[in-house]
């Protein structure tokens, strides 16, 4: 469902006669993040296209706060088939993309005390019998992870996929691919309104005014606030604070080769990062959309969880971050054209795992934004577009629909 989708770079679109053409987009992507940077660069190539960020520096709020890993058995059933469709453009970007390995050996281990072997065994039945994660039990978990105390941990289960991701380098490369294609990104311009008349959407960002066919909400925490904007429902996303601190290694140990570890109930994760060690409480606090601040609480929780789990003990934090991880209900991105108004595209949602999935969910929304099939590496996977579209029953949008006019929306 494209809008009267002008050509490539065409600015003869109807509306055109009262405008610079320089403020005319076929599609205008709101947020510079993973998302709309790996969007607007599928599009690029297709469409005059405009990425609106509003701060002065695109990956500044959750991209570029993440823990950096892939998992490929981290989340719901959609978000894991994404995940698995992203993978080979992560292990082999072309040269086109970026000269630099996206992805590196990492390893994680879930790990489970004796108190919590009922999550590590419904795990492992989730993931069913073909599973190549390896269970390992006692003197094999000691082995693998000899920095746990003994006795800490009776089992782990072991995905030796689990990589790092330069994430920096896959953001930046989007970033390159859009400008490349006649991509044009505006900085420190938050859009701070947002109206569809006479088929365009209007949008001022900082001092400018833009117009486009289309809008790509992939505002992150605030995609929300952007739709509210447009005065459309909230599809009910609810930006949950993560904090991260970063430890040094234990005197001697060449942590680069350890593995991730990860508690089955998500309790707290370590992960060796440049020489250091990250440690998480993996909280996941309700927050407003803002510029997301650790609190005291979470690092220190973090310090004790990990200070049970391990032999060695912390002296001091090196520094801490924390981050937006935006949910809504099933745990699943939202990514689809909005039912309610012409033009206004989903691109939320992505949780835990936005960068790990970025390649597969920015070519299925380019497919969809552009009226194209989907590509079959990703419904091979498993996935159904439908368990990601905006008008899921689980979002229950009616109830938020209140007293919105569709008289609004006439073109
Ligand atoms: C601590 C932590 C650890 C994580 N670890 C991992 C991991 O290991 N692996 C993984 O795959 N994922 C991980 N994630 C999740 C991942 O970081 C996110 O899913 C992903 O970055 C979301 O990308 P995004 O582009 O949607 O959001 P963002 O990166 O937040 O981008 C949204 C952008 O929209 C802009 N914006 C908002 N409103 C407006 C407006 N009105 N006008 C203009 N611009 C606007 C913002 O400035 C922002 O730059 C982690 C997240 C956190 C916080």
């Amino acid at each position: 469902m494209l809008v009267s989708l002008p050509t490539n770079k065409d600015t003869t679109h109807p509306g055109a006669d009262f405008m610079s053409s320089d403020s005319l987009f076929d599609i205008a992507v709101i947020g510079g993040g993973i998302a709309g940077a790996s969007v607007a660069a599928a599009l690029a190539p297709h469409a005059r296209v405009l990425l609106l960020e509003m701060e002065s520096q695109p990956g500044y709020h959750a991209t570029g706060r993440s823990a950096a890993v892939l998992v490929d058995t981290y989340g719901p059933a959609p978000v894991r088939a994404l995940t698995r469709a992203s993978t080979p453009f992560l292990e082999r970007p072309s040269e086109d993309f970026t000269n630099v390995p996206l992805l590196s050996p990492r390893g994680v281990v879930m790990i489970a005390r004796e108190d919590q072997l009922r999550s590590l065994d419904a795990l492992q039945a989730e993931l069913g019998d073909g599973t190549p994660d390896r269970r390992l039990d006692g003197d094999e978990l000691a082995a693998c992870l000899p920095f746990l105390k003994p006795g800490y941990a009776m089992a782990g289960l072991f995905n030796e996929r689990a990589r790092d991701i330069d994430v920096h380098a896959l953001h930046q490369s989007y970033l390159r691919r859009f400008r490349g294609n006649g991509g044009q990104i505006t900085v420190s311009a938050p859009v701070t309104a947002l109206r569809h008349n006479r088929g365009l959407w209007h949008a001022s960002a900082g001092d400018e005014e833009f117009r486009a066919s289309v809008v790509v909400n992939a505002a992150g925490a605030w995609a929300d606030q952007v739709a509210e904007m447009a005065e459309m429902p909230p599809v009910g996303l609810s930006p949950k604070r993560r904090s991260i601190a970063v430890i040094p290694a234990p005197s001697g140990a060449a942590v680069s080769d350890w593995a991730m570890v990860v508690d089955i109930d998500e309790e707290f994760y370590i992960k060796p990062d440049a020489g250091r060690l990250l440690i998480s409480p993996a909280d996941e606090t309700l927050s407003a959309p803002c510029d997301s601040r650790p609190e005291e609480y979470d690092i220190a929780l973090a310090v004790d969880r990990v200070e049970r789990a391990v032999n060695f003990t912390i002296p001091r934090i090196e520094n801490r971050w924390s981050g937006l991880r935006s949910f809504v209900i099933d745990k699943c991105p939202v990514c689809g054209f909005d039912a309610n108004v012409p033009g206004f595209f989903w691109l939320a949602g992505q949780g835990g795992y936005g960068i790990q999935t970025a390649p597969a969910l920015a070519e299925l929304a380019a497919a969809l934004l552009l009226d194209k099939a989907v590509p079959e590496p990703i419904l091979a996977e498993g996935l159904d577009p439908a368990d990601l579209s905006p008008a899921r029953p689980m979002l229950d949008r009616e109830r938020n629909l209140g007293n919105i006019s569709s008289k609004k929306y006439a073109q």
